[in-house]
């Protein structure tokens, strides 16, 4: 059952909560009422862009008859302003994502105290949001390291409740530490641990449950998409199933990108795979993800808070952006999320670029003088004019509005 009242979290008057159905698919009003959580830092300046540019494209798509009815809910440092400083993740906030069933987050900062873990994990723990997802697509007008920057066009379904991040690990000398040595050497016969002595301990748990959810979820989405490399046995085909060992699978992904389309990945490997992939379309600062359950998902930029830059009106709005355009696929909603893709490959194209974006094609033309990071964003823009003329510096704001002209 949805809640009708919460303590701090309004919910909208006007719209209907997404149902999960018995098979795990979705049925959506044409109101949806969507969860999101601003962000921490550069949140504020990437959240309120990612609303505007998704409800344009709803509204383009669909003329009036669908609308998102967005609801905020409270993580990071807002919620610690509005519930105290020891509520960072608030219950009710996990209870709304859940019973809400799709939701959307800017970055959130990692606290520093000791022992205080990331919320993005907690938010993927808590509501067992056991595939990261991550499409990995190529803009062109976007710098890649690649001969053929178009070969890379991959998804990436990441397992996300096992294997080293789950924590279970002791630093050296803890108490922890040593009985676990001790029971390793005395009791499993381990013989292959050549220093005991100031040696941390984590486990790495991987189960056939685990493993066979998340590899179920990417198969699926294959079949779904109609992916061109996997033989599709929808159209009568095989589905052709490429068993890789990570270090092989880092090497192929450069000499022949065009060989992968959907891949699962084991959680540590998956990081790496998510980053190394991202970079080689250019696109590390824009981006997407998702972290999805059995129906219910949480989409995120994949960047952090930035702190630095928050309230400037200066950063890429890209990530989130495209992680709404994940949100409206997962809804059923394509027509507007291919609005979204068109907007941003149009704006990016057009050389309508947030700093970042202009910085990486610059500097592949040729490096900007040493230290242009402390420059100043007119410094920026004029080192930019004189490198790539052509190419309109904007802000976040502006890029958004560039997204939303390129529709
Ligand atoms: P960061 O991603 O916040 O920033 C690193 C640098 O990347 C920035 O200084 C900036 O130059 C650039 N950058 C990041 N986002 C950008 C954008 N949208 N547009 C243009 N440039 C951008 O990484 P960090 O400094 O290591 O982490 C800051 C905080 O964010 C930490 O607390 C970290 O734990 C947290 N974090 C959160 C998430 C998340 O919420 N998913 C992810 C990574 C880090």
């Amino acid at each position: 059952m949805t809640p009708s009242t919460y303590d701090k979290i309004e919910i909208p008057a006007e719209g209907k909560a997404i149902r999960i159905n018995g098979d795990f698919s979705l049925t959506v009003p044409d109101n949806p009422i969507v969860p999101f959580i601003e962000g921490d830092g550069i949140g504020i300046d990437v959240t309120p862009v990612m609303r505007r540019v998704v409800d344009v494209a709803v509204r383009k798509a669909y003329g009036g008859r669908r609308q998102i009815a967005w609801m905020e809910v409270y993580a990071g440092e807002k919620a610690q302003k509005l519930y105290g400083e020891e509520h960072n993740l608030p219950e009710e906030t996990l209870d709304a994502l859940r019973n809400f069933v799709v939701g959307i987050k800017g970055p959130l900062t990692t606290p520093v105290a000791a022992g205080m873990r990331s919320l993005n994990v907690a938010i993927r723990q808590r509501l067992d949001l056991y595939a990261i997802v991550r499409p990995i697509r190529y803009f062109p007008g976007t710098e890649t390291p690649m001969k053929d920057s178009g070969a890379t066009d991959m998804i990436i379904f990441r397992e996300a409740t096992e294997d080293v991040y789950t924590g279970i690990e002791w630093p050296a000398n803890s108490d922890g530490a040593k009985k676990m040595i001790e029971f390793l050497t005395r009791e499993m016969g381990v013989k292959s641990m050549p220093f005991t002595e100031d040696c941390g301990i984590g486990i790495k748990h991987v189960s056939r449950q685990g493993t066979e959810r998340l590899v179920r979820k990417a198969i699926r989405s294959a079949l779904e998409n109609n992916s061109s490399s996997v033989k599709n046995p929808r159209n009568g085909h095989d589905l052709l199933i490429k068993d890789v060992i990570a270090d092989n699978f880092l090497q192929q992904i450069l000499l022949k990108p065009e060989d992968f389309h959907i891949i699962a990945t084991l959680n540590l490997n998956g990081d790496y795979i998510s980053d190394a992939l991202a970079a080689q379309v250019g696109g590390l600062g824009i981006a997407p993800g998702g972290n999805i359950g059995d129906g219910v998902a949480v989409f995120e930029a994949t960047h952090g808070s930035a702190p630095k830059y928050a309230g400037k009106n200066r950063v890429n709005p890209g990530s989130i952006i495209l992680s709404a355009e994940m949100m409206l696929r997962h809804m059923g909603w394509r027509e507007a999320a291919d609005l979204i893709l068109k907007g941003v490959a149009g704006a990016i194209a057009a050389k309508t670029l947030t700093y970042d974006l202009a910085k990486v094609r610059a500097s592949a033309i040729k490096p900007l003088a040493a230290g242009h990071e402390h420059k100043s964003a007119h410094e920026v823009e004029q080192d930019v004019q004189r490198l790539l003329p052509g190419t309109k510096l904007v802000s976040c704001s502006g890029f958004g509005d560039a997204i939303i002209h390129h529709m």
